[in-house]
């Protein structure tokens, strides 16, 4: 199988543990080699645009994959500028040199269930696998009912036993218990003073922190 690298797309607005749950669940299900956590710079389909700024989000992220040894962050999105859609993501990697049978592209089960909406739908699919990790209270055995077009590529994983050869554009269920945390939720707590302990990593943390980040009004 020549399956090997994770993508892990995301607006980490801030990074959390529920992102590195994610990772290490796709790491451990699929035996990856590693995983590119890919912060967008414009994230499509949002009404409201991030808080932190390109810069503060891809330092975020940079601390928070150190202690995942799994994951290595990529400025791909950030360099590239602009909307940032997931199927000229995966161009980008196929022409530095990535087949698109060696990505697999990881999302939450929340994100996954919109996926009809995404640029190049269903084109995207060929572009590389999905795996689809479930969040709290979206389970990845809903995904056959909500998208019955795609329930045929769709394949569960259980831990520990990665699957051997798989037909191309597979789409992967993991079912794993990631935390209830969500960046919105985080921004939330940081504005009426809560903590974040158990929400994100240590270093994230006082890195929002020492910055104001996510405050009314800070110069950052
Ligand atoms: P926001 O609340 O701003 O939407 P978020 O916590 O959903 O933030 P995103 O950057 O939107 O974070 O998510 C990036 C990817 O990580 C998405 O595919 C999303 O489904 C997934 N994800 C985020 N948190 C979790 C979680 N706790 N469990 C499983 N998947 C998650
Ligand atoms: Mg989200």
């Amino acid at each position: 199988m020549s399956m090997r690298i994770g993508v892990l797309g995301g607006t980490f607005d801030p990074i959390h543990l529920g992102h590195l749950a994610v990772a290490r669940a796709a790491h451990r299900a699929l035996a990856l080699d590693h995983i590119l956590v890919i912060p967008s710079h414009t994230p499509p389909h949002r009404s409201m645009q991030p808080s932190a700024s390109v810069y503060h989000r891809f330092a975020m992220a940079a601390l928070a994959v150190a202690s995942t040894e799994a994951c290595r962050v990529s400025d791909l999105e950030l360099l590239a500028g602009g909307t940032s859609y997931t199927s000229r993501t995966l161009e980008r990697l196929h022409e530095a040199g990535f087949a698109p049978d060696t990505l697999v592209f990881l999302t939450g089960a929340d994100a996954f269930a919109e996926i009809e909406s995404w640029k190049d739908y269903p084109r995207l699919l060929t572009q590389a696998h999905f795996a689809v990790v479930s969040r709290p209270g979206w389970p990845v055995s809903q995904l056959r009912h909500r998208l019955t077009a795609l329930a045929g590529r769709m394949i569960d994983v259980t831990n520990d036993r990665a699957p051997e050869r798989v037909p191309e554009s597979t789409i992967f269920l993991i079912d794993a218990d990631t935390p209830d945390v969500s960046a919105t939720a985080i921004r939330q707590r940081l504005l009426t003073g809560e903590s974040l302990e158990g929400f994100v990593d240590p270093a994230v943390d006082e890195h929002i922190r020492r910055h104001g980040l996510y405050q009314r009004s800070t110069v950052n």
